[in-house]
């Protein structure tokens, strides 16, 4: 073990050993009904982290019936009750921050200095916002006609359903329960079946730290079964869905038997303009963030670099340099900047893409294939890499979510705004300019739900994230995520009125 390892005998032998195997379901670790179970690979070396209890269809119901019998309680507990216990989970995430992160980093690749610096602390933030705003989420009065009141009530939907992805998982748990049982909702989760294992963690310290059974349960499982099933169900009120298009409008179709609300953060294709006027240190810099931070795998990544034809030549240089000397490497070492892929199955997505943007006469200017290094050799790496494109190739059009920008230039602000609007999606985009008119005027103009002016993949708790288009509906954060957990009631009194009858008798 190398000195800057940080796999120290110790935190490295806590995670594992603090991996839970099986369902949880009902304020219980349990077996899957029928037994099954499945592997969660490293994505690092490919082999085996663990072997945990596989969710089916007969599991997810049990957790429905958890879930629903446990929801008159939870959304009648004062809610500065539940905002506590949401208070107290950000406290035991926080304590066991330096396990949850050395989980995630073996669990999906994501450097250990990202996981511990960024994705630990902004999971525990996000659980402390909604624990804080479970008791100041307030309905409201409506000034209606006099002698009535008429107020409205915000009240929980009942069981949700949340499937979450892989590129995430640990920040995905907090952004998805935090609002969902702030509201007083009970919830029924479906990890990714590769990246299970912090969200099983947290579980236990939601339980160690007092939630009550049922109010969370988790289900591992695939998409086919344990997804299908919980889009579908019958008794669920909501399903909230992180992932690709394709399989957000499948969820859609499952979803119409019993009307469900659906919620859907899908896919993105992040415009990323660079001015000629933009302080161009801080774009090379924040632009690189902008896609190779989690190699590439976020909706938000900024994926198409759109700079202006004056700088171009001059930001390359400087970008280009920069995306070679990033550190790829093994996410245990506190050196690494950019870890593996998360899965043999998305790294050969991303490596096809390599294909698609040769074959349609793109150039790579950077990266194009995995590491030379042998140690990295059975892992899923993929070197950051910068493609020359045409805005309507397919690696200009098509989410590819890897270390995989492509650069595409213009000549004026209107021509910038064309490229960055000419895809489907519809999710983050930034901007780099010195000109607060022209920004603003930017942000305005460019679709999507998310706009960074001389920054970008900036998220806070308080602050609406979710897109348009193919990118989705519905807003995760924010006041936004709470009323998007809640079904407005109105109710109203007569305090006062003397409404003649309706029926003369
Ligand atoms: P998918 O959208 O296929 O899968 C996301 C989750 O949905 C997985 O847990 C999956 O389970 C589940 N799922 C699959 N089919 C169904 C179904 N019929 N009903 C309910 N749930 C289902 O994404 P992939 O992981 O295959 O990645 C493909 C692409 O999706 C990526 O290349 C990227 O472009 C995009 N993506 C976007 C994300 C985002 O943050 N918006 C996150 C992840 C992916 P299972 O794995 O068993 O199929």
């Amino acid at each position: 073990m190398s000195a800057q390892d940080a796999r120290g005998p110790n935190e490295h032998e806590e995670a594992v050993r603090g991996i839970r195997d099986k369902l949880y379901i009902d304020g219980a670790f349990v077996d899957a009904a029928d037994g099954r179970t499945l592997d969660v690979l490293s994505p690092h070396d490919n082999a085996l982290i663990a072997t945990i209890a596989e969710g089916g269809v007969e599991d997810v119901d049990r957790a429905v019936a958890a879930a629903e019998r446990a929801f008159p309680a939870w959304s009648e507990m004062a809610a500065a009750d539940r905002g506590l216990l949401l208070l107290k989970l950000a406290d035991a995430i926080e304590a066991h921050g330096d396990e949850l992160a050395m989980l995630e980093t073996i669990d999906t690749g994501h450097p250990i200095r990202d996981s511990r610096f960024i994705d630990v602390p902004r999971t525990a933030a996000c659980f402390r916002y909604f624990g804080g705003m479970a008791d100041k989420f307030q309905g409201s009065v409506v000034p209606v006609e006099a002698g009535f009141l008429n107020y409205v009530l915000r009240a929980p939907i009942g069981v949700v359903g949340q499937i979450v992805p892989w590129n995430f998982p640990l920040m995905f748990v907090s952004w998805n329960m935090g609002p969902a049982l702030a509201a007083g909702n009970t919830v029924v989760m479906k990890p990714s079946e590769i990246t299970p294992l912090s969200t099983l963690r947290v579980a236990e310290l939601m339980s160690e730290v007092g939630f009550p059974n049922g109010v969370v349960n988790i289900v591992p499982g695939y998409g086919h079964t344990v997804g299908q099933r919980l889009a579908e169900h019958p008794r669920i009120g909501k399903i909230a869905f992180t992932g690709s298009t394709a399989t957000g409008r499948r969820i859609v179709e499952a979803s119409k038997g019993n009307l469900k609300r659906v919620q859907l953060e899908l896919g993105g294709k992040g415009a990323n303009i660079v001015f000629d006027d933009a302080n161009i240190v801080a774009a090379v810099n924040g632009s690189a963030w902008a896609i190779f931070h989690n190699q590439g795998q976020a909706c938000i990544a900024g994926s198409r670099l759109i700079l202006h034809k004056r700088i171009a030549d001059s930001f390359l240089e400087k970008f280009l340099t920069l995306t070679r000397s990033i550190k790829v490497g093994d996410p245990c070492e506190l050196t690494t900047e950019m870890g593996p892929l998360t899965s043999t199955l998305h790294r050969d997505r991303v490596v096809d893409y390599i294909k698609v943007a040769k074959d349609q006469g793109g150039t790579i200017l950077a990266g194009g294939m995995a590491p030379a290094d042998p140690a990295l050799a059975k892992g899923c790496y993929v070197l950051p890499t910068v493609v020359c494109a045409k805005p309507t190739d397919r690696v200009a059009q098509e989410e590819v979510f890897g270390p995989f920008v492509t650069v595409l230039t213009f000549e004026s602000d209107e021509e910038a705004l064309s490229i960055a609007n000419a895809t489907e999606y519809g999710l983050g985009a930034g901007l780099w300019t010195a000109d607060l008119a022209r920004a603003h005027k930017m942000a305005r103009g460019l679709r999507g739900g998310i706009c960074w002016i001389n920054s970008y993949k900036r998220v806070n708790p308080g602050s609406p994230f979710g897109g348009v288009g193919k990118s989705g509906y519905g807003r995760e954060m924010g006041f936004e995520a709470m009323h998007d957990y809640t079904e407005a009631r109105s109710i109203w009194v007569n305090v006062d009125a003397q409404v003649p009858p309706f029926y003369k008798r």
